[in-house]
C-alpha cells in the first residue's frame, strides 16, 4: 500500500523535475525513523548505519532539495546547527537553551501571526520564520 506521505513524496519530486534517487530516498527514510529534529550530522550517522559508504557531503545535498521541495523544514535556532523537521504544516517549536531538547507548540496558529504582520506593513509578507527559545521544565527542576 502507498501510504499518503509516499504519494506525496513522488508527487512533490515529479513537480520539482529533480530525480527522486536513493540516497534522498535513504535520507528521507532516516529522517521518519528519527522522530524528532535531527540536524545534518545526526541524519548523516543514521543514513551511514545502512549504507555505510555514503559521504557527508550527499547527505548535505539530499537534505537541501528536500528542503527546496517542501519535503522537510529546515529550523534555525542559536547555538545551534541547522536541524530539519518532517512536519511541514504550520507549527512553532521550542528549543530549550540548556540541553536543546526541542518541543512542538500546540494550539498556536501560525496564520494568525503571519496576519498581524502582513496588518502591519507594506511589504507582501512571502516568509515569517520564528525562532523561540527556553527553559524546558525538567532544566527548570535543576535550578
Ligand atoms: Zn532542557
Amino acid at each position: 500500500m502507498v501510504s499518503t506521505l509516499e504519494r506525496d513524496v513522488r508527487e512533490k519530486f515529479r513537480r520539482s523535475g529533480y530525480t527522486l534517487t536513493s540516497q534522498r530516498r535513504a535520507v528521507l527514510e532516516a529522517l521518519k525513523d528519527y522522530k524528532g529534529h535531527p540536524s545534518t550530522e545526526e541524519v548523516y550517522l543514521l543514513v551511514k548505519k545502512r549504507n555505510p559508504k555514503v559521504a557527508l557531503g550527499t547527505v548535505y545535498q539530499a537534505l537541501s532539495v528536500l528542503e527546496e521541495i517542501g519535503l522537510i523544514e529546515a529550523k534555525r535556532w542559536s547555538e545551534s546547527p541547522v536541524r530539519y523537521d518532517l512536519n511541514t504544516e504550520p507549527h512553532y517549536d521550542i528549543r530549550c537553551t540548556k540541553c536543546g531538547e526541542i518541543a512542538e507548540i500546540s494550539n498556536m496558529k501560525v496564520g494568525d501571526f503571519v496576519t498581524r504582520i502582513q496588518e502591519n506593513t507594506p511589504y507582501e509578507v512571502t516568509n515569517a520564520a520564528l525562532v523561540i527559545e527556553g527553559i524546558c521544565p525538567l532544566c527548570q527542576a535543576q535550578g
